[in-house]
């Protein structure tokens, strides 16, 4: 299971909380993250092993876009402030988009985030 994470400046406390919330399901899974650059480094912080890319507006979503291409992200959890401008917005659309081509679930908030992770400990593979 292989995990991208992705939150705009506004939101990255949030969903760290919702990674510590669900750090023994994420450690005891093995269950692997990539991460854009800013929001890895927080991850890093709090403890997690993250594979980060490039910062956001310097790429990293589109290098997350082009993983889900390859089919090696199975779900992302991409916190997004909607209440601020961001410079790489083609980009976010981007991902967006090839999610729902791709068929990959795709978070964008913390709410969604806990039923998505509900969905995944119903599944027998989890423990
Ligand atoms: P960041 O990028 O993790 O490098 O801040 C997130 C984004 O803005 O898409």
């Amino acid at each position: 299971m292989t995990i991208a994470i992705i939150a705009h400046d506004g939101k990255k406390v949030e969903l760290i909380q919702f990674l510590n919330n669900q750090k023994d399901f994420i450690l005891n899974n093995n269950i692997k993250l990539y991460s854009t650059g800013t929001t890895g480094k927080k991850a890093t912080k709090a403890g997690f092993e993250v594979n980060k890319l490039q910062s956001g507006p310097l790429g990293g979503d589109a290098q997350i876009a082009s993983l889900v291409v390859e089919k090696e992200i199975d779900m992302i959890l991409f916190f997004r402030d909607p209440l601020e401008k961001h410079p790489h917005e083609p980009d976010i659309f981007m991902l967006m988009r090839l999610c729902d081509v791709y068929d990959v679930p795709l978070a964008t908030n913390p709410a969604t985030a806990n039923l998505l992770f509900d969905g995944l400990k119903s599944k027998s593979e989890f423990k």
